[in-house]
């Protein structure tokens, strides 16, 4: 590792599935029972918004049942002890990374923390449920920046731009090692991540449950659960 100096590591939802956090894609294509275009687009968002703040609600209160594993606890100990350059760029939108302490990190996906005002951009960080008292007819929470009834949730929707690609891209391109971790290589951009590292020169692993769909472009893989994988790779990093 010696002549390692730049990381850049990605990771996807198999990082918190030990977690008890759902992956996206389980064997019948549903994420939590329902159909990707039903809950994560901005047309879904505009058709039927009780039912994708009912989606996002539940995903949010679900972050106060769990806890970070030991792989976020790995990453968090890279973060801390690594004296070279780190990114870590999360697909997730829990808050397990930095709830296990890392600071070098972020959500190219959205939070589920957060809430983004429709009207002005501004940001807030949101807790609780965005839908308000069933009986009434939904209004989206009000921005505390503009006043607007605009809040939805910080989510990049299928269809929308992923966040800070450019900071992102100029990581990758100074990268000597690319990691991608516990993500399934479906989702553009992020399945593009790997190729341009080793455009730009940069040794490929992969730490997943299983062959992910862009496995045959990494130097090496290593499959297994990544509570086990990513704590002895990290060990093998810091020496
Ligand atoms: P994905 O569900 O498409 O793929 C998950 C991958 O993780 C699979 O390749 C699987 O083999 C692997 N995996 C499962 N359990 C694992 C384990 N214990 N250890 C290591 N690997 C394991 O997830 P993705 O690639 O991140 O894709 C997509 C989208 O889903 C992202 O945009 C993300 O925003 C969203 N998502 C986020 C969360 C979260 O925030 N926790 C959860 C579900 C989906
Ligand atoms: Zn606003």
């Amino acid at each position: 590792m010696s002549d390692i100096s730049n990381i850049v590591i990605l990771t996807g939802a198999g990082i918190s599935a030990e977690s008890g956090l759902a992956t996206f894609r389980g064997p019948d294509g549903l994420w939590e029972g329902h159909r990707v275009e039903d809950v994560c687009t901005p047309q879904a968002l505009a058709r039927d918004p009780v039912l994708v703040h009912r989606f996002y609600d539940a995903r949010r209160a679900a972050l106060a049942e769990v806890k970070p594993n030991r792989a976020h606890e790995a990453l968090a100990r890279l973060d801390a002890e690594w004296p070279g350059d780190l990114m870590v760029v999360t697909q997730n939108v829990d808050d397990l990374h930095e709830r296990a302490g890392a600071t070098r990190m972020l959500h190219m996906h959205g939070e589920l923390l957060s809430g983004l005002c429709a009207k002005c951009e501004g940001r807030q960080r949101w807790d609780g449920p965005m839908l308000g008292e069933p009986d009434l007819p939904f209004a989206a929470p009000a921005c505390a920046a503009c006043g607007a009834a605009a809040i939805r949730p910080d989510i990049v929707f299928f269809g929308e731009m992923p966040y800070q690609m450019d900071r992102i891209e100029r990581a990758i391109s100074c990268a000597d090692l690319f990691v991608s971790i516990g993500t399934s290589g479906a989702v553009y951009p992020a399945a593009g991540f790997v190729r341009t590292a080793r455009y730009h020169g940069a040794r490929t692993l992969e730490l997943n449950l299983d062959p992910s769909e862009g496995s045959i472009f990494f130097d090496e893989t290593r499959m297994g659960p990544a509570s086990e994988l990513v704590p002895a790779w990290v060990d093998e990093v810091l020496g």
